[in-house]
């Protein structure tokens, strides 16, 4: 059955009960995009009991063999989103960027870290200075921890050096190495080194390195980039839009693309949220309106929603919607082992001794972790690429014996990197690279311990990983293109992610960043989510406050 007066709605699910509340488009808050920032704000307020609408572009991601097709996902791109952004020379642009319920979040690699509590405050790197955030480490420490339970990780605090102090452990144990992974970190700790387990977000229940009868994960090899068929990840659209939408005042739309923000006369207040929604044109209004597309679709919102109170977009004032733009210095690479690797679930190990110095530089380097296995299809589509290096060795053996790692240093946030609108409302990614000495050095160091892991003397890039148009197509790291601070002439958002020019506007998805570390961003976007979430229970004036979550939920 459909209901005439409410496109979109059918009496599936808990459509039923919103029946009245879209009938009405008028909500207690509106949550724009459900990934790791929305996701996990909706799990926070659904029981509140307010009416909470969400409003999602993509649709549920297909289930489907697919899903774990290493040449579908990383050679065809199947889950990318079909869009084509610019660089700032008009050149098309392909971004490796997913839009579904659970946003990223559906294929990321769910490492999920903490932020070092060194990263909330000024740092000096070689390439300049990465700014101090507004709030202190201890203000998101609580809130890292409900986060940790709430996706599951598994991982354990205090073995790696950088790890900041934690209220306490992870709600599970480390995901075991295997057995090459194991005498991985058997010869980096004989060398000197810290390794420690990768905190990784997944339903796993394991018994001598073996998933239970009763796991949800079965610890394959399809982890990293690729969507989970088994819902094993610990996805936003699994752990909290799906649990979200248990509550009768919880609502959701898909396929409902925010367009542009209307406000009232005066431009401090949101009145209106105008979708596309199937092709038809539809409008809800909210008490409160909170935005959470991601770092570089949020931006291109604002930016949309310019007008006479705002000419240069919704909460710019200040001039800083779209600029910061930062996105990691990443690479994929990997290293041909002499012995056979045949791990399955690789993502286990990680190493931060370089992350503040190394013994002879003084700046920052950054952060090396495992990727998830390449495979023999993967190394065909990235093969073309390798101008250095003419293996001389099948690929599918090359990639038996190859060990894959991922390195992350922190780019800078520079105003002139920046997302704007074309004439016909386009994004574009002005991106120049920033601060890019410590993650050369970084690479340096990783190939000059090769040889103590038993490698060939060769890094070699995997680029499907990254994104074929690397950098500016690799966006999966994106933030701080809506940064938050006190002051509203060097910010757009105040300290609790409202607009400083907006009664009713919050962001809270990564786009909020004054800096980005150089650890994976998501927990810390999911920790702020739940930290913002407070504040609007609080201003929504209801009492319940929401219990963190427990493992056993
Ligand atoms: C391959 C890959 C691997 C990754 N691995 C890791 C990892 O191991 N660890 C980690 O911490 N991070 C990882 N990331 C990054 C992580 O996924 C992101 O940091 C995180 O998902 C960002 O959260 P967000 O809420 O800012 O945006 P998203 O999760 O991208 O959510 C934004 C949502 O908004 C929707 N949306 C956008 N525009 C609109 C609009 N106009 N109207 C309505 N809806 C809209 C989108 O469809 C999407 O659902 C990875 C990313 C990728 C791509
Ligand atoms: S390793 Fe586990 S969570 Fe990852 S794709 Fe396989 S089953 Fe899913």
């Amino acid at each position: 059955m459909d209901f005439p007066d409410c496109p979109g709605l059918s009496a599936t699910g808990n459509a039923e009960e919103g029946q009245g509340m879209i009938a009405d488009r008028h909500h207690d808050v509106i949550i724009i995009g459900t990934g790791a920032g929305g996701g996990t704000l909706a799990h926070h307020l659904a029981a509140s009991g307010k009416r909470i609408l969400l409003l999602e572009r993509g649709d549920w991601l297909p289930r489907e063999k697919a899903n774990w097709d290493s040449r579908a996902v990383f050679v065809e791109n199947r889950y990318h989103a079909p869009e084509t952004w610019y660089d700032a020379s008009g050149r098309p642009v392909h971004p490796g960027i997913h839009y579904y319920v659970g946003g990223n979040t559906k294929v990321y690699g769910a490492v999920l870290f903490r932020l070092r509590k060194e990263d909330f405050a000024e740092i000096r790197h070689h390439g300049g200075v990465s700014p101090a955030w507004p709030v202190p480490y201890e203000e998101f420490e609580p809130y890292y921890t409900q986060a940790e339970r709430l996706y599951h990780v598994h991982g354990r605090h205090g073995v790696d050096p950088t790890d900041p102090p934690a209220s306490s452990d992870y709600p599970y144990p480390p995901v075991s190495h295997e057995p090459r992974i194991q005498q991985l970190s058997d010869q980096l700790k004989r060398a000197g080194y810290h390794p420690f387990p990768l905190p990784v977000g997944v339903m796993l229940d394991e018994r001598n390195g073996r998933p239970t009868h009763a796991s949800r994960c079965i610890r394959c090899d399809t982890f990293d980039g690729f969507p989970c068929l088994v819902n094993g990840k610990s996805d936003a659209q699994v752990l909290c839009v799906e649990p979200a939408l248990t509550h009768a005042n919880v609502h959701l739309e898909t396929r409902a693309f925010v367009k542009r923000l209307q406000t009232d006369g005066s431009g401090r207040e949101v009145t209106g949220v105008v979708v596309d929604h199937d092709g038809a044109e539809e409008t809800y209004s909210s008490d409160l309106v909170v935005v959470s597309c991601g770092a570089i679709n949020s931006a291109a919102l604002l930016l949309r929603s310019a007008g006479d109170r705002h000419p240069n977009g919704l909460a710019n004032g200040s001039g800083v919607v779209g600029r910061h733009y930062m996105r990691h210095n990443n690479s994929a690479v990997m290293a041909v082992s002499r012995e056979p690797n045949p791990t399955v679930f690789q993502k286990t190990l990680g190493i931060n001794d370089f992350y503040f110095r190394s013994l002879d530089w003084g700046y920052p380097l950054g952060h090396i972790q495992m990727l998830g296995k390449s495979d023999g299809e993967m190394l065909k589509g990235e093969a073309p690429d390798w101008a250095v290096f003419k293996p001389n060795i099948p690929l599918d053996r090359m990639a038996r014996h190859a060990l894959d790692f991922w390195l992350t240093s922190e780019d800078l946030p520079d105003p002139d990197n920046r997302v704007t609108l074309n004439a016909r409302g386009e994004i574009v990614l002005h991106l120049k690279e920033t601060n890019m000495e410590g993650h050369r050095r970084l690479l340096a160091t990783l190939k000059g311990m090769l040889g103590h892991l038993g490698c060939e003397a060769h890094l070699l890039p995997r680029s499907l990983y990254l994104g074929k148009q690397i950098p500016i197509g690799g966006t999966a790291h994106q933030c701080g293109t809506v940064r938050f601070g006190r002051d509203p002439t060097t910010s757009a958002l105040d300290v609790n992610c409202r607009a400083h020019e907006l009664a009713n506007l919050y962001v809270v998805d990564g786009s909020f960043f004054p800096s980005s570390g150089a650890v994976n961003p998501a927990l810390t976007i999911m920790a702020n989510a739940l930290r913002v979430g407070d504040h609007l229970l609080e201003r929504l004036g209801t009492t319940r406050r929401v219990a963190p979550a427990t493992p056993s939920d």
